[in-house]
């Protein structure tokens, strides 16, 4: 009586990785939001605070090309370093390229050079 072959064919371990933003004394573990509908934003990242209080963060791109963070500078000022982080790397757009929300004119936000280390 014949046996089954074996299966030769291995399953390869999911390859993960985390991406580290460092800004200051603080590092962020930031991972991309999947699944967010467009009409929410085109696209949207978490910021897992890996110091102090591990706070938490999202911040999104719209579809008509403004970002927002839901930390209080941002809400407050309505730039911050989360949305710095990730112009830095290319994922949104700087500051003088995003339009606000309501259209109005953006305040000139001192600029920041990225350092890569
Ligand atoms: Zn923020």
């Amino acid at each position: 009586m014949a046996t089954p072959a074996k299966s030769r064919r291995r399953v390869k371990p999911a390859r993960t990785f985390t991406c580290l933003f460092h800004f200051g004394e603080d590092t962020y573990a930031v991972f991309p939001l999947r699944g967010i509908h467009p009409e929410v934003a085109a696209r949207a990242y978490r910021f897992k605070k890996q110091t102090g209080g591990q706070e938490v963060y999202d911040v999104r791109l719209s579809t008509q090309g403004y970002v927002e963070c839901d930390c209080p500078g941002h809400t407050r000022h309505g730039h911050c370093k989360h949305v710095e982080m990730l112009a830095a790397m290319g994922c949104v757009p700087r500051l003088p390229e995003q339009p606000r929300p309501d259209g109005t004119p953006r305040p000139t936000a001192p600029s920041v050079e990225a350092e890569f280390a």
